[in-house]
């Protein structure tokens, strides 16, 4: 009875006059203000005449880069002149909107009203008056002049200039469609590397022909005075922009394993897009690192080291220029159809990431290993890491399917999180990379070795050599494709990986490709390089979290015994069984080991704001590092994948 009555007033509660009780009668009430664009939307239409750039990036004390531009127009009325927002590679609304200063609009000199839309805030509206054939546009790029503003882009040594940032377009028409002339100034003896080619040189000024602001975006430069060039294939260079001399000698083994690394890209893909293709390498301790992919180019940003270190720089090797190079292909020309955009105002859907960055990451190791740029063991303890890491490191597959986190560029923006694990991230790169491994072992026994993912990636990506435009592609033909290589339930097996919520990792490709994943208390050396140049201790799979050699807590494992000790990101590890930690995290590496079995929990002293608590660390396992272990005599399908061609 008591049900019934409850079920009655509930429905009374939602019927039209009592839910207007819901608002107290004494309340205003607004309704709602229509919110009307007045921005242009994209044509497929050729603009009327050549918009003049050039970017003065003189001022590199300052990382001030001063921006003009001459803009024709067709008429009076209001011109809308838009700032870069949803940038390519970025897949996200990343634009830097916040560091134009300075913005002013002129025509024959005399200043022009402009106002800001306020829906999008990246769109300047300007007055153009009667009369007018062309604007002229200044503002200054004010880049970051310290880390926590964002990536340092300028240093008295060199700057990464990049057009997207450093220019507007008028809105109104496919950015393909809008001529541009760029010029850029750089300091005195500087040399600039870039996918263009000059058209002429004035002083410091060197001149790009016209070409269209697509093109323009997708070609950015480095500039520095130290630069060296070395031609990995006839149509491939590799441009090094470096702090110092020292750092561009790069002896001819590792240049000759670049060279290897671009012949197996090609055996794999068969045509490329591009007509000639530059990696654009900085070594610096001071620019901000990058890895962006273009179609003809790719901005690669390490730390010091690259070639002088080669030893502790297995990382820089396997996921920046492999990686960023497979991108020609994959992402830059084919193109999810839902990701392409006719400008960068309209928003990116990321739904295939698993296919643009899962299969990157993919290739990225499998090149590096097939070229030498790893060993075939730093690449199978690369594969153990990932493995663990979206296995029993990602508790968060249990609430959250790998396509949700394709949204995540645009939710996160890879800013730090708290509990990485549970909320998860753009785990779509890795865990799309074990996928991929399994694709190519299904591929490889179904079809009794005579086919290989390779056989996939020459039929998606190696058609219409040299055209660098864009084809775009859908789940469809991702399944179709796969098919035509080998008839299996595709669609079946992508709706399960990828699509569904799938609490047990891909692992397949190692399990059943002649290896097995395993714990051991030895550290392989991708970890321990990893800990090293991380100066970190890892202690992801011994007791659940990962502590900087300052004592400083930068990763915490959802569930696992740190978190249950109450121990957070920001935490910080002051002592440990009542003495000091030391810096390398031996004490606390020790303790974890003694405690292994029937051994006493270790005692954490933690630091939170004025707080000190100490914490019992209830883990009994010992130190426990993943590694991929051989099953079987003879080569797995694992294997097969990484031997080169
Ligand atoms: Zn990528």
């Amino acid at each position: 009875m008591r049900r019934v009555a409850l079920a009655l007033i509930l429905s009374t509660c939602l019927t039209g006059a009592a839910a207007a009780q819901l608002v107290p009668p004494q309340n205003s009430k607004p309704a709602a203000t229509p919110k009307i664009d007045t921005i242009p939307p994209a044509r497929d239409a050729p603009y009327p005449g050549t918009i003049k750039l050039t970017v003065d990036a003189s001022d590199v004390t300052r990382a001030i880069f001063k921006v003009h531009e001459t803009v024709p127009v067709a008429g009076p009325g209001d011109l809308v002149m838009l700032y870069p927002k949803w940038l390519p590679g970025n897949h996200s609304p990343s634009g830097q909107i916040n560091k134009v200063a300075g913005f002013r609009a002129t025509a024959n000199g005399r200043e022009l009203k402009w106002v800001r839309d306020t829906l999008d805030v990246y769109a300047f509206h300007v007055a153009v008056p009667q009369g007018v054939r062309s604007i002229d546009i200044d503002f200054q790029y004010v880049s970051p002049t310290a880390e926590n503003q964002g990536r340092v882009v300028a240093t008295p040594d060199m700057s990464s200039i990049e057009w997207i940032a450093n220019s507007m377009y008028p809105a109104g028409y496919f950015v393909r469609d809008i001529p541009i002339q760029a010029s850029v100034i750089v300091p005195t003896g500087w040399k600039v590397a870039t996918a263009l080619r000059p058209s002429g040189q004035a002083g410091n000024r060197i001149d790009y022909p016209v070409t269209n602001y697509e093109i323009l975006m997708d070609s950015p430069l480095i500039a520095g005075a130290h630069y060296r060039r070395f031609e990995l294939s006839p149509d491939v260079s590799l441009d090094v922009i470096a702090d110092n001399e020292q750092e561009l000698a790069a002896t001819p083994d590792q240049i000759a394993i670049h060279r290897r690394m671009v012949d197996q890209a090609l055996k794999v893909f068969g045509a490329q897009h591009y007509d000639h293709y530059d990696f654009l390498l900085t070594i610096s301790d001071y620019l901000g690192g990058e890895g962006l992919e273009h179609h003809r180019s790719s901005e690669d940003g390490v730390k010091r080291g690259y070639f002088i270190d080669w030893e502790n720089h297995q990382r820089d090797r396997s996921s920046l220029m492999p990686h960023e190079y497979t991108h020609s292909w994959d992402g830059k020309y084919r193109r999810a159809a839902d990701l392409w955009t006719p400008d960068y105002r309209t928003p990116m859907q990321d739904t295939l990431m698993w296919v643009y960055e899962g299969q990157t990451q993919f290739w990225g190791y499998v090149l590096a290993a097939r070229s030498g740029m790893l060993t075939k063991q730093e690449t199978l303890d690369a594969i153990a890491s990932t493995a663990a890491t979206y296995g029993p490191g990602t508790p968060g597959r249990v609430w959250r399917p790998l396509e949700d986190t394709t949204n995540d560029p645009i939710i996160a923006q890879r800013s730090p999180q708290p509990w990485r694990s549970w909320q998860r991230s753009e785990d779509y790169y890795s865990e799309g990379q074990l996928i991929w491994i399994d694709v190519d072992r299904i591929i490889r026994q179904q079809s009794g070795g005579k086919r290989s993912i390779d056989d996939f990636a020459r039929a998606f990506f190696g058609m219409r050599d040299r055209d660098y435009g864009e084809l775009t592609y859908t789940f469809d033909d991702v399944v179709d494709t796969l098919n035509r290589v080998q008839p299996y339930d595709w669609r079946g097996y992508l709706q399960k990986r990828v699509y569904d919520i799938a609490p047990i990792a891909p692992l397949e490709g190692i399990t059943q490709g002649g290896y097995r994943l395993a714990f051991t208390d030895q550290p392989t050396k991708w970890i321990k390089v990893a800990e090293k140049t991380g100066k970190n201790s890892d202690l992801t799979f011994s007791g659940g979290f990962v502590v900087g050699n300052d004592g400083k807590i930068t990763s915490v494992l959802w569930d696992s015994p740190a978190f249950n000790a109450g121990i957070a990101v920001g935490s910080e590890i002051v002592a440990v069984n009542g003495r000091k930690l030391d810096m390398m995290g031996d004490a606390l590496k020790n303790a974890i080991k003694a405690a292994a079995g029937t051994g006493p929990a270790p005692e954490l002293l933690i630091h939170d704001g004025e707080v000190y608590r100490t914490v019992k660390l209830d883990w009994h396992g010992g130190l426990r590092y993943p590694r991929l272990e051989k099953v079987g005599n003879g080569p797995g399908t694992l294997d097969a994948l990484l031997a080169p061609r």
